[in-house]
């Protein structure tokens, strides 16, 4: 079975991804919990840019697929082939939300990785409203916004989500601005309404 949690910032996908794999290990499944960017070589140069500066548009582009490209090839398909319950914190959506801002055209990028890479059984969209976003951001992590987390540019990230939302069967919208609690009792019952397990 793959999971993925993706979304605006600020939503507080983090938190929620550590507690939807201990639901799932509760039921006695194996799970491979990830992120892109990864940790891989193509994950960490991303990392780094955004600390030291950012790549040209296409370089970006281009290290997101090389990075995800060798995410499902040497992690995501082996964990599905195993029968493991692969969790994974950003995948697809992300790029074509964030990097289709950047000069990409997004219905184009969509399609190009609906055609390239395994769609999950269940996606989970942590929507909330941009204000209530912004807060949490700088309330979170005491750090000042960047590019992507201005006001808006996340009002365009979270329509791009909500396009996304309208054309992929596998997504589910999540309502984040309840208590973390609230969040993760709303995954549950989408993970129960969704039958993929
Ligand atoms: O997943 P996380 O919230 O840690 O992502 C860190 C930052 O990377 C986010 O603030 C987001 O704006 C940016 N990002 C991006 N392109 C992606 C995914 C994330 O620019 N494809």
């Amino acid at each position: 079975v793959f999971l993925v949690i993706d979304g605006i910032d600020g939503a507080g996908k983090s938190t929620q991804v550590g507690r939807l794999a201990d639901l799932v290990r509760l039921a006695g499944r194996t799970v491979l919990q990830s992120r892109e960017p990864t940790d891989g070589p193509w994950g960490r140069k991303i990392r780094e840019s955004a600390i030291s500066g950012r790549m040209s548009p296409e370089q970006e582009r281009h290290a997101f697929l090389q990075d995800r490209r060798e995410h499902v090839l040497t992690r995501i398909t082996p964990a599905l082939r195993r029968g493991d319950v692969v969790i994974v914190d950003r995948y697809f959506y992300s790029t074509v939300a964030y990097q289709g801002l950047r000069g990409g055209d997004t219905e184009h990028l969509l399609e190009q990785m609906l055609a390239e890479f395994p769609i999950p059984d269940l996606t989970l969209f942590f929507d909330l409203p941009v204000p209530v976003a912004l807060t949490r951001i700088s309330e979170n992590r005491g750090d000042t916004p960047n590019e992507f987390e201005a006001k808006e540019a996340l009002t365009k990230i979270r329509s791009s989500f909500q396009q996304m939302a309208s054309v992929c069967p596998e997504v589910c919208t999540i309502d984040c601005s309840g208590t973390a609690d609230d969040v993760t009792r709303l995954i549950a019952k989408a993970l129960l309404e969704s039958q993929v397990f």
